[in-house]
């Protein structure tokens, strides 16, 4: 039996169910599960000294797509909406290789673990012809870095030739993506309790899949027992788009493709009404936010305290990097407080309520009862922090909003996975960091001048 014994923890922030905070204790993980938090002392492998610092469960991204790593921070769609800016991405898209998803997703992954994250969802949806193995190197990537990952198989199958948005060169039939998808469930995905490897079936959005599509991949996903994702409600010219063509509003067109339920979760959720609102609460339909895309972007706000409220399923996320420009899921923390701040006023969820969106939040919605919290029987996973920081003075009343109001500028000090460390001092610990910017830096310097 593998263990790791963190001792004198000044602060352990649990999210649990009664918001339990811990001070002065320890927390032993044994074979990659918490099974002691307390203030005994325990025999095990490794010991680390907590003192000083904060411990944090590990925080759980809902929605990415780690391949834009490599297009962030481009001049030519930087003051673009979501329709013209995916239509100039798609063209740099199409030359997606095995080498550049690698590297990306060790890059993206790897921002992310060094910022506190220990699953990572991913929606992968660019497919070019001849290019297999796309999900195998993200898993590789997620192996190699130690974080957990929830892969999709995504699709698209509308092209510009039948009104979407992508180049022919992007899409596949809707049998190709089913044939695949089974294969992908088939060889990665793994339903049990602290699974490293999950996959959900996730058609890229309702303007660039056919109907057909959406449908056959509800049911195969329904008869393998995986979850569905797919981006809704992000834009107003996503909802013209679909009233034109379907008569109805994104929400409802959903409902009509079953496409609603438990099982779903929905990148952005922006523009929903009242009704609406309602409508995802009772089915427990989930909402990945995505604060810093939607600012980004100019999407609009999520209607996120009407949500809480509801008891909506509801997790963050970062997003694509090409409408984020960066893998943060603490600045996406901060940012999602400051933005309800500013939309709401008086109503918007305090620092805490961001924090518990970013961990058992995005757990909820990704169906896992195994992580996003620090409890006896929950998977070891957890961040922690050096308090004995110059920007944390002044600020040590409330380490369960800090994260939200104070913010983190800086990597965390452990970021732990299964009892596992991968960040120590900031830098990753499982692969050599020096070594994969470097690598990484020469695969996107080929990609990009294709
Ligand atoms: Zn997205």
């Amino acid at each position: 039996m593998k263990s790791l014994f963190i001792k004198n923890i000044k602060e352990i922030i649990t999210c649990d169910d009664n918001d339990t905070v811990y001070k002065n204790s320890n927390i032993l993980i044994e074979d990659g599960v918490i099974s002691y938090i307390g203030t005994d002392e325990k025999e095990s492998d490794k010991v680390i000294d907590g003192t000083d610092h904060i411990m944090y469960p590990g925080l759980v991204n809902t929605h990415h797509h780690l391949y834009q790593t490599f297009t962030r921070n481009l001049p030519q769609v930087q003051n673009m909406e979501l329709f013209d800016w995916l239509i100039t991405l798609y063209e740099i898209w199409k030359n997606l290789d095995s080498e550049v998803i690698l590297y990306s997703s060790l890059t993206g992954m790897g921002e992310l673990a060094k910022n506190g994250c220990t699953t990572c969802f991913d929606h992968h949806y660019v497919f070019p012809k001849g290019i297999d193995n796309i999900i195998e190197n993200q898993f590789e990537a997620a192996d190699m870095l130690g974080i957990r990952m929830h892969a999709s198989r995504g699709s698209m199958s509308l092209s510009k030739k039948d009104g979407g948005l992508p180049p022919d060169s992007v899409v596949q039939t809707t049998s190709e993506i089913l044939s695949d998808s089974q294969r992908l469930v088939e060889k990665f995905h793994d339903p049990s309790r602290f699974s490293n490897r999950q996959i959900a079936l996730a058609p890229c959005s309702p303007f660039s899949v056919s109907e057909d599509l959406m449908i056959e991949s509800a049911k195969l996903a329904r008869s393998l027992g995986v979850r569905l994702h797919t981006h809704l409600a992000e834009t107003i010219d996503e909802e013209k788009y679909i009233f034109e063509k379907h008569g109805m509003r994104p929400l409802d067109y959903m409902e009509k493709l079953g496409w609603i339920g438990e099982d779903v979760w929905f990148a952005h959720g922006i523009h929903f009404d009242d009704k609406e609102l309602k409508r995802l609460a009772e089915t427990k339909t989930g909402i990945a936010h995505c604060p810093i895309s939607n600012m980004k972007l100019s999407s609009g706000i999520a209607r996120v305290p009407e949500m809480l409220k509801l008891d909506v399923p509801l997790g963050l996320a970062v997003d694509g990097s090409a409408s984020n420009d960066g893998s943060n899921m603490l600045e996406e923390i901060r940012i999602a407080y400051l933005l309800h701040r500013l939309g709401s006023s008086t109503n918007a969820p305090n620092g805490y309520e961001i924090l518990k969106m970013a961990t058992r939040g995005s757990a909820r919605i990704l169906g896992r009862d195994d992580i996003g919290q620090i409890c006896v029987g929950y998977a070891g996973d957890a961040f922690m922090i050096d308090s004995n920081r110059l920007e944390f003075i002044g600020a040590s009343k409330d380490y369960k909003s800090i994260l939200s109001t104070v913010g983190l500028k800086s990597s965390v000090d452990y970021t732990i996975v299964g009892g596992k460390v991968i960040v120590e001092k900031g830098k990753l610990k499982t692969v050599d960091e020096e070594k994969i910017i470097s690598s990484a830096n020469r695969v996107f310097e080929g990609f990009i001048s294709k």
